[in-house]
């Protein structure tokens, strides 16, 4: 038998607490996939006890805790979060329309992103950041 997996949602306070480590806030909602809002949306994140931690990242793990918040939530998209050793489902709803499939996208303009960028390609942060303005107007404009 498997140990019971408990999910348990983590206050206000408690999500605010966490979204101030940048580590966490890299992966953040970015798109409602049913009306296109790109900014306001109200956090949901939980904390999965009992799961192994080489079970964090296991695909019928993560299948079974999303069919949970599919049925137990109505939440349709999740992400998973492997943070301190501790396991977390990160969730979203847009204020606009309340729909919970929310596209997840890392900040492109996240300044460590950005030195990682620059480590890779030898170019510049500046270069980076002025590829980076381009190619977003372009999607925007689209
Ligand atoms: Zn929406």
């Amino acid at each position: 038998m498997n140990k019971p997996t408990k999910i348990k949602e983590l206050t206000s306070h408690e999500v605010s607490q966490l979204l101030t480590d940048k580590k966490f806030s890299k992966l953040k909602p970015s798109n409602c996939s049913q009306c296109g809002e790109k900014k306001r949306f109200l956090r949901r994140i939980f904390k999965v006890n009992g799961v192994a931690e080489s079970k964090h990242s296991d695909d019928k793990t993560q299948n079974n805790i999303r069919l949970q918040f599919k049925q137990e939530y109505s939440i349709d998209f999740i992400f998973f979060k492997t943070h301190d050793g501790r396991f977390f489902v990160d969730s979203a709803v847009c204020e606009d329309c309340k729909s919970t499939a929310i596209v997840y996208d890392i900040d492109l303009f996240d300044p460590d992103t950005i030195s990682e960028i620059s480590k890779l390609t030898g170019q510049s942060k500046e270069e980076i950041i002025m590829g980076l303005r381009k190619t977003s107007d372009m999607l925007e404009n689209e």
